[in-house]
């Protein structure tokens, strides 16, 4: 059996630690060493959260040229714990992201660049990115693991409670809330899935459509079976303590106390760039991608949330771990 030596632990949770204790001004300088070397790239990583720092790491231990640009926004930042990560379970997105930086950052293959990548260009031997503060860089291969942006409905405090008490997803948080007083938010063939999926974690279960119901007969007859009630007013606010819910208000004054309210949301990709270049999105929004994760443009390729219905830590980093050996194995074969 092998096992990390006690001393390399005890070093490695002391960097970890002590990161995380940074006043936040050397943190960032640690996170996103000063750019050094503006040559070409091989590989250039727009967005360092779990897939883009994932691919990272698996690049820059193939001696890949890489530079990682981020602009610190990932989609779980406000979630004070995230689960279901083996190794990780329970700790906040903000220790995960620490000792991941901290172990990518190790490789001298790997820079970083703190800003917002704006702009990219096909060249004639790759790519050009410009980012906000005008820089430019190139690079052979481009990687977007950029993410998705959600789109939530106009309720004052939704805001405030998305990733605490207001869920995108059970198994991410429904372990924490189970047999809870518990709402779905939303309406139609989304909303009633979503309320038969919920039901296995609590059965105090109410599907709030913020309007009139668009829900099939026979639907409505499922529900009423497993005792499900349907509120169709409209929402005015949602009340909380800090991101806790106590009680959905609505517009006719009345009030329904809760603890916990999943929303099924629309979403967005929060970078754009990829569609400009001229990658293709699925129906559903998704960057489409073969099964090496390359995008509809050749030498871009996509991976996490931004492509990909299954929104977990897993399976970004497991993506983005992927596209690393894949694209890295591609440049050796090609250069061959
Ligand atoms: C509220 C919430 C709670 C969640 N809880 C859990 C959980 O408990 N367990 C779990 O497994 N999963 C959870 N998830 C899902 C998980 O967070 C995502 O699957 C994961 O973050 C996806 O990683 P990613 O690298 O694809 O994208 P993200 O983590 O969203 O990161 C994208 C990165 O790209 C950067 N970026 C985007 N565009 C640009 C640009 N133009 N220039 C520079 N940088 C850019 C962003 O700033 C960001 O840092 C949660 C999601 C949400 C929304």
């Amino acid at each position: 059996m092998t096992s990390i030596p006690r001393r390399a632990f005890i070093n490695i949770s002391a960097k970890a630690t002590a990161f995380l204790l940074m006043p936040l001004p050397l943190a960032t300088f640690l996170k996103y060493n000063t750019m050094t070397n503006k040559d070409n790239f091989d590989v250039i990583i727009v967005g360092g959260s779990y897939s883009g720092l994932a691919a990272a790491m698996a690049q820059g231990r193939a001696l890949k040229k890489v530079l990682v640009i981020d602009d610190g926004k990932p989609c779980n930042r406000q979630t004070p714990h995230s689960h279901n990560f083996l190794t990780n379970d329970g700790k906040t997105p903000a220790e995960i992201a620490a000792v991941a930086n901290l172990q990518v950052s190790s490789y001298d293959t790997i820079t970083f660049f703190y800003g917002r990548a704006l702009t990219a260009n096909k060249t004639e031997s790759g790519f050009q990115i410009q980012v906000a503060s005008g820089e430019t860089f190139t690079t052979n291969k481009l990687i977007f693991a950029t993410g998705i942006k959600d789109l939530l409905p106009s309720i004052n405090g939704i805001s405030e409670c998305w990733g605490i008490s207001v869920i995108h997803c059970p198994y991410c948080h429904g372990y924490e809330v189970r047999n809870e007083k518990t709402g779905i938010l939303g309406n139609g063939d989304i909303a009633f899935d979503f309320t038969k999926l919920i039901s296995n974690w609590t059965k105090d279960l109410t599907l709030f459509t913020n309007g009139t119901a668009t829900l099939t007969n026979e639907q409505r007859k499922k529900l009423d079976e497993h005792r499900i009630e349907v509120v169709e007013k409209e929402i005015e606010q949602l009340e909380h303590n800090d991101g806790q819910l106590r009680n959905i208000i609505f517009k006719d004054g009345s009030m329904s106390p809760i603890k916990a309210l999943y929303a099924p949301s629309p979403f967005e990709q929060h970078c754009k760039i990829p569609e400009s270049l001229g990658c293709e999105l699925t129906e559903e929004g998704y960057i489409k991608v073969d099964s090496l994760l390359e995008t509809t443009v050749e030498g871009v390729f996509a991976i996490g949330d931004n492509a990909s219905k299954m929104r977990t830590v897993a399976n970004a980093v497991a993506m983005g771990t992927t596209a690393g050996m894949m694209i890295s194995k591609k440049m050796i074969q090609e250069a061959f």
